[in-house]
């Protein structure tokens, strides 16, 4: 294997995605022998102390970054945020029970699928009939208060939307699918029952799926499930029942040592905040460019948006990446341009991208 690239570019993958360097070095530099242990982290049992101490610090920074009390279980598990769309279901919602879930997008619809394979499904809103472009108001959701749980996505990797504040659901235990805004903001952690996210956009690699657990939802839990899909089983055995993916748990522990040096999740809000609005003060600044979300529900995370035409959609995809600005073809499924700006994307790749829009359009407007 040859060296092929030594330069970076600008990945605005929606996934996996950027990971911030200093973690990346911080890797390469530990990984033939890390230290105190003689060998590669990819090569260190589950079981012995040095990964113990990995995953326990791990967890902590989680807690610490997220501000969890004791009553909330952290698990890292396999199987992608999409194994979660059926172990909630399997875990949660009683054969007799009904869960209401709120569709703001494709991941919503995955979700509401396996679900149904469960038990009975009230959908409490949709935005499907505006091709998801905003996040419903509260006075759009039709939640049952004897549901046994809501399920909402916080933020819709594809279109581009983000809940700015969570819906009322009163007794309701929240349930929500965090795989694209996790760690990217501060939450009160008190209003939800339980969180899950795939690792690979805003925590580390793919193949570990974070989630968050409050105590009283293990209460609820039906005897008979199979062994690896009953979350108990993971809390009971701290994540170790079957081997984890030990070098994801690694870099995740590394990813939130980054946030931390950097002032954690308020810090990056505010960072956030900056760089999302670089891109859509660009957007808004232009008729040549279009928004795909409404202004009250865009993402910080993912910003979708268009060209006057496909071909120019297409033309501008073809050169941005000749221009070392990777990754901004939009899903099929909404068309168009994506740039997913996470915690690690650097702001300069923004600043970089906005003068690509200014100089693009000034060819072609
Ligand atoms: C990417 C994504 C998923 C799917 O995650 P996998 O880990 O690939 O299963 C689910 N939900 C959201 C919101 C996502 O962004």
């Amino acid at each position: 294997m040859k060296q092929t690239m030594s330069e970076r570019i600008f990945n605005f993958s929606a996934g996996p995605a950027v990971i911030p360097l200093p973690v990346l070095e911080e890797a390469q530099r530990h990984l033939v022998a890390l230290p105190g242990t003689g060998m590669s982290v990819l090569e260190l049992s589950h079981r012995s102390k040095q990964f113990g101490e990995i995953l326990e610090q791990a967890e902590s920074g989680l807690r610490q970054l997220l501000n969890l009390p004791n009553n909330y279980q952290v698990l890292f598990l396999q199987g992608g945020a999409s194994l979660q769309f059926s172990m909630v279901p399997m875990n949660l919602l009683p054969p007799e029970g009904s869960a209401d879930y709120i569709v703001t997008g494709s991941w919503s619809q995955k979700a509401v699928k396996e679900a149904k394979r469960v038990g009975t499904v009230n959908i409490a809103a949709t935005t499907e009939a505006t091709n998801f472009s905003h996040i419903p108001q509260q006075d759009e959701l039709k939640l049952d208060q004897r549901a046994a749980y809501v399920h909402l996505t916080t933020n819709n990797t594809i279109f581009g939307t983000q809940w700015q504040a969570l819906p009322e659901v009163e007794a309701i235990p929240l349930v929500v699918d965090a795989s694209s805004d996790i760690l990217s903001r501060p939450i009160a952690i008190d209003k939800y029952a339980l969180i899950y996210a795939g690792a690979q956009k805003n925590i580390g690699p793919s193949g570990v799926t974070l989630v968050i657990i409050r105590d009283d939802l293990l209460e609820r839990i039906p005897d008979g499930l199979h062994t690896m899909l009953d979350y108990r089983t993971h809390v009971k055995n701290n994540s170790l029942y079957n081997t984890p993916n030990t070098f994801g748990i690694y870099i995740i522990h590394l990813v939130c040592q980054w946030l931390q040096e950097k002032g954690g999740l308020t810090a990056m809000q505010a960072e956030n905040e900056a760089k999302a609005k670089l891109l859509y003060d660009a957007i808004d600044a232009s008729d040549f460019y279009r928004g795909h979300a409404d202004v009250q529900s865009r993402s910080l995370m993912n910003v979708t948006f268009r060209l006057p035409s496909e071909d120019l959609d297409k033309k501008f995809i073809r050169e941005s990446t000749a221009a070392g600005l990777d990754g901004l073809k939009g899903h099929r499924s909404v068309g168009g341009l994506r740039a997913s700006i996470y915690n690690a994307f650097p702001r300069q790749g923004v600043e970089a991208l906005v003068s690509f829009m200014r100089e693009f359009e000034r060819q072609h407007g």
